[in-house]
Formats: C-alpha cells, sequence, structure tokens
C-alpha cells in the first residue's frame, strides 16, 4: 500500500472528525488532547474528514468543522484528506478480503438479523450477527441477483479473543466472535463502513498514534483484526475518558449549548476553551492559552481516568473567561 509520504516511522497522529454535525467541547477535548500527544514529541498531525457515512453528512459541516478547529487554533500538516475521495483504495481492500475468503456478502436486513440473534446481545452495533450468510452465496453478483438487492460485506471474524494494548486501559481482551460476530466493512447502501476505512486510511495516511473517546475502545479490536488480515501494522493507542453533560450522559453532536460554534457565538474567547480543556487534563495550573502554549507541559498518561462534566456552571465558567 503507497502512504502520501514515507515517514511511516515518524510519531503521527490525527484529527478525524465526522462532518455530521457541529463539534461539541466534547469533540475539542479528544482533538486537543490527539495534538498535544503528537506535537508533546514532535510528531506530525493530519486531518482526515470521515465523510463516508453519507446518510448522516450534513451540507457546510467540513467547512463548519475546519472553522471550529481552526478557531481552537488547531493546525495540522498537509491537506485535509477527504475520505470519500480515497473511496477507491478502501474498495481494493474489501475486495481483496472477499477474493481471500475473508468476506463475504450479506443480504440480511436488519429485521431479519434481529430476529435470528438466538441471545439478543446488544452490543455497541445492535445485535450479534449470526454468520446467517457465511458460505451462503457463492459471490457478491449472485448474492445481488438472488435477492434483487445490493448485498452487505461482512469480515469474517475469528473465535477467540483478540488482545490489544492501550495506552490508558492496558493490555485488553476482546471476542469479537461473541460480542459482534462478523461485523459490516461495506454497508447495504454500496458506502465502505467505518471500520475498515478507518483502517484503511490510518495505513495510508502513516499514523502511529490514534486518540480518541472511550466509546471507540472496542472498535479497536475490530480495527486490530482488519489490520491482521490486510497485514497493515497497528498505530497506538489511547481510548479517553469522554465529556458527559452534567447527568453524566455523553454529549451528542445535537448538544447544540455545548458546540463550539454557539460558544463562540456567544463571544468565549477560544483559549478559555483551550484552558479548560487543559485545567482537566492533568495540566492543573494551566492557564487560557493557544495550544501550541501548552505543549510542552503536556503528558497524556497524567489525564485523569474519570469523565469530565459539561453542564451549565461549566460553561458560565467558560463565558466569564
Ligand atoms: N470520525 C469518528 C468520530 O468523529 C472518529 C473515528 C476515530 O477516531 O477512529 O467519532
Ligand atoms: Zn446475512
Amino acid at each position: 500500500m503507497t502512504t502520501p509520504s514515507a515517514r511511516a516511522t515518524e510519531i503521527t497522529g490525527r484529527l478525524a472528525p465526522s462532518p455530521t454535525g457541529h463539534l461539541h467541547l466534547g469533540h475539542a477535548r479528544s482533538f486537543l488532547l490527539a495534538w498535544w500527544h503528537a506535537r508533546a514529541r514532535g510528531g506530525r498531525i493530519v486531518l482526515r474528514i470521515e465523510d463516508l457515512d453519507t446518510e448522516r453528512v450534513k451540507p457546510g459541516m467540513i467547512e463548519a468543522t475546519l472553522a471550529d478547529l481552526r478557531w481552537l487554533g488547531l493546525d495540522w500538516d498537509g491537506e485535509p484528506h477527504v475520505q470519500s475521495a480515497g473511496e477507491a483504495r478502501i474498495a481494493a481492500a474489501a475486495a481483496a478480503l472477499v477474493a481471500r475468503g475473508l468476506a463475504y456478502p450479506c443480504t440480511c436486513t436488519r429485521a431479519e438479523i434481529a430476529a435470528a440473534a438466538s441471545a439478543p446481545h446488544v452490543g455497541e452495533s445492535g445485535p450479534r450477527y449470526p454468520g446467517t450468510c457465511r458460505g451462503r452465496w457463492p459471490s457478491v453478483e449472485s448474492a445481488q441477483s438472488a435477492t434483487g438487492r445490493a448485498p452487505a460485506l461482512r469480515f469474517v471474524v475469528r473465535e477467540g479473543p483478540i488482545e490489544i494494548e492501550d495506552g490508558l486501559h492496558g493490555r485488553l481482551a476482546f471476542d469479537v466472535a461473541r460480542a459482534a460476530g462478523d461485523f459490516p466493512i461495506y454497508r447495504r447502501a454500496g458506502s465502505p463502513a467505518y471500520q475498515l476505512a478507518v483502517v484503511v486510511d490510518d495505513a495510508w495516511q502513516a499514523v502511529t498514534e490514534v486518540v480518541r473517546g472511550e466509546d471507540l475502545l472496542e472498535s479497536a479490536a475490530r480495527q486490530a483484526l482488519l489490520q491482521e488480515a490486510l497485514g497493515l501494522p497497528r498505530p497506538r493507542w489511547w481510548h479517553v475518558p469522554l465529556v458527559t453533560d452534567e447527568h453524566g450522559r455523553r454529549l451528542a453532536k445535537r448538544s447544540d449549548d455545548l458546540s463550539l460554534a454557539s460558544l463562540r457565538e456567544r463571544g468565549v474567547d477560544p483559549r478559555a476553551v483551550v484552558g479548560w480543556v487543559a485545567r482537566r487534563s492533568g495540566l492543573k495550573s494551566a492557564r487560557d492559552a493557544w495550544p501550541a502554549g501548552l505543549v510542552r507541559e503536556f503528558a497524556l498518561d497524567r489525564i485523569p481516568r474519570t469523565p469530565v462534566a459539561a453542564g451549565p456552571l461549566e460553561i458560565a465558567e467558560l463565558a466569564a473567561g
């Protein structure tokens, strides 16, 4: 696989926003942590716009995302990589897995999967897939012509646990076969699924450090399986605690009053946002600052291991500067 630059040994972190809604304080925090972690060690940062989930991508959100990141004082090396522009590369990886018998077409609907799952295990991405279509169709074309609908592609998950190492969580074992079963790498709508896209593009962008929210910890195990099958290197992973609202609920993209756009409209200084994140990320005496001003003091292993609450009090603190 060719990479845009031959820098595979260099430290490279990444920011990988999805343009599905306005960025909020939770994104600000994970992006700042990713940025500090790479920059503190003299590394590069690449930006990737994850726009493949076409049903959820909203018009104008790519520009809005870039504006939010710049407002925070974050920068990146090279041009942003818009994931859909490299879809052929992801399709080629999927085709290679199918050719090797490591992925197969699946014509099941959501309702069929829910009905077939014997012990309904609702994991991160719905019920476990029971393997209905494994070995069922001789080819993608035959699956399509037999049912008249475009099949999804599912990855053949091997039995048994897979171990991953996380910089904050240590060594962990996940049994993906039991929890999720054969998971999709292409969706029935014909677009690549997140798990495959992220693995192909992290390798293509020579990413060595993945710092992102804890909600993706289980995904790391699936990604490790795909990396193993495709012969791609594993990045180092750090899954960081999420920002929650005052009730401990995870922030959603619709948490509009915590969106960076609305803080900006209310006249909040971006340096106050950076300082707010920094003080909750092990930089106890940090003042309001641009991200670059805090690089030297930053160490990812000093961040608290508990979620960060952002309720009305915190917002008032931000607005007060
Ligand atoms: N684009 C994903 C998100 O915004 C992040 C994916 C990743 O970091 O692997 O949730
Ligand atoms: Zn199926």
